[in-house]
């Protein structure tokens, strides 16, 4: 008899860590707080509100958690989708230099963090490599190196390609560079020590409760929901690539993308020490880029990318992936999968995290693909504005801008895939 095996389209992480989803109490018919959305960056705001004694309700419409925030690869990168030079171009050299110092304070608050509670989240700071695919491509990234290790003291070194072989078993890449500042670690569990101090430190958090509008009320807000309406004083808006009709302003402005990770089943040891020595966070220069870890335990590759769809075909994203691992890694040609999943990232028209306020309404977005650092960041961020605490962010930017045509759906992402994917392989080797 031949045994069939099926993947699971829940993500990896729920095994350890499953979403919450117990049912919700009644709502309370005020707050002084209103946040839209349990992922890390509404339950960091609400951690740090709580905490200074506000009153704060949290409302998701899935189960907390259930967004992108307990489906992400868990690599602590802070990672910026401009390049230093790219963002001096478009921002000022004084404001690149900020967000860049900013990423560095962002990183170091989160690894404190789970320090100083004791988060059981897996976290080990074994750094990353980063692969070039072309000459051309490694000598950048050596500039790259030298920025980081002079301006901002972070430990990088290059890797020719003739050592590549020490991080990454693969002859892929035209050699890369290694920063020793970022890690990995289990999203799930982080989402789940989030929750519970958000919980222990007096905020509600709701699932299942879709926020249907927000109306302005002298001087706080009607949140209007499917389980009742709740009168705040402030509301913060937190639903990153999950963002729907409710807010039709913000839904012109961030682009939901889908993102898809697999895991093999358990492999060999031998294997996985042959693939990754060191047990780093890789990842690549591609415009398309893919990133791959080991799982916590060591035991399976975990690996994500673009899913290049905008709905419908689960297949075919999850055999492309494959596909690009095995060109990575050949001798996984006949590995199985055992969990196939996406998520939504948002992305907007200039590729910046950010936080600003409209009509009084606090918004933390734009995770643009790496939100593990920058989300939870651009939560505390918000909070501590509310708690007047502080008044500036190198986050802080005007609104995205709204995107010609589009209203939610991205119904163009599969033309920007192959467009992506053909200007990859076009780079030259
Ligand atoms: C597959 C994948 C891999 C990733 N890998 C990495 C990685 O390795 N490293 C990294 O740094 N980042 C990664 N990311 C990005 C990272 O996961 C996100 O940036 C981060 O989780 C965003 O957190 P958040 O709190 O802003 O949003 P989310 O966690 O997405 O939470 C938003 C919440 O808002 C809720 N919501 C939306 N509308 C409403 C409404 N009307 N009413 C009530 N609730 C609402 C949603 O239900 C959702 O739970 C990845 C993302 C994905 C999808």
């Amino acid at each position: 008899m031949t045994e069939t095996i099926t993947i699971s389209n829940e993500p990896y992480w729920w095994v350890a860590a499953p979403p919450s989803r117990e049912p919700a109490p009644p709502l309370p018919a005020k707050s002084d707080v209103l946040i839209i959305g349990a992922g890390y960056a509404g339950l960091s705001a609400a951690i740090v509100l709580a905490r200074a004694g506000r009153s704060v309700t949290v409302v998701d419409k899935l189960a907390p958690g259930e967004g992108a925030s307990t489906r992400n690869g868990g690599i602590t990168s802070g990672n910026l989708r401009l390049s230093h030079t790219a963002m001096a171009k478009r921002f000022g050299a004084d404001r690149a230099d900020a967000i860049v110092g900013e990423a560095k304070l962002a990183r170091e608050d989160l690894y404190d963090f789970i320090a100083d509670e004791g988060i059981d989240c897996d976290f080990r700071l074994v750094g990353r490599f980063a692969g070039a695919l072309s000459g051309k491509q490694y000598d950048a990234m050596a500039r790259e190196v030298d920025h980081l290790r002079d301006k901002l003291g972070i430990e990088a070194y290059s890797v020719p390609r003739s050592e590549q072989t020490r991080h990454v078993g693969s002859d892929f890449y035209q050699g890369g560079n290694v920063r020793m500042d970022v890690g990995g670690l289990h999203p799930g569990k982080l989402h789940s020590a989030l929750l519970r101090l958000a919980r222990s430190s007096g905020a509600l958090v709701f699932g299942n409760t879709c926020v249907l509008g927000v109306v302005r009320v002298g001087q706080g807000y009607d949140v209007k929901t499917e389980a009742g309406t709740i009168r705040a004083r402030e509301v913060i808006s937190a639903t990153n690539g999950y963002t729907d009709g409710s807010d039709a302003w913000l839904q012109r402005r961030i682009v939901p993308v889908r993102s898809r990770i697999i895991v093999t089943e358990p492999l060999a040891p031998s294997v996985m020490n042959r693939i990754l020595p060191t047990g780093m966070m890789i990842s690549d220069k591609r415009k398309l880029t893919y990133y791959y870890r080991p799982t916590p335990d060591g035991t399976r590759l975990l690996f994500g990318g673009r899913d290049g769809t905008f709905a419908g075909d689960p297949t075919w994203p999850t055999t492309h992936l494959q596909a690009e691992m095995i060109n990575i890694f050949p001798e996984l040609a006949g590995t199985r999968l055992d969990h196939s999943w996406f998520g939504y990232v948002a992305m907007n028209r200039d590729m910046m995290p950010r936080v600003f306020a409209r009509g009084g309404v606090h918004y933390a977005t734009g995770c643009c693909g790496s939100g593990v650092v920058w989300l939870r960041w651009a939560g505390i961020k918000v909070a501590r504005k509310i708690l007047k605490l502080e008044q500036t962010s190198a986050l802080d930017f005007d609104p995205p801008k709204s995107i010609p045509f589009f209203r939610g759906k991205a119904w163009f992402m599969p033309a920007v895939f192959a467009a992506m994917k053909l200007q990859d392989g076009l780079t030259k080797r």
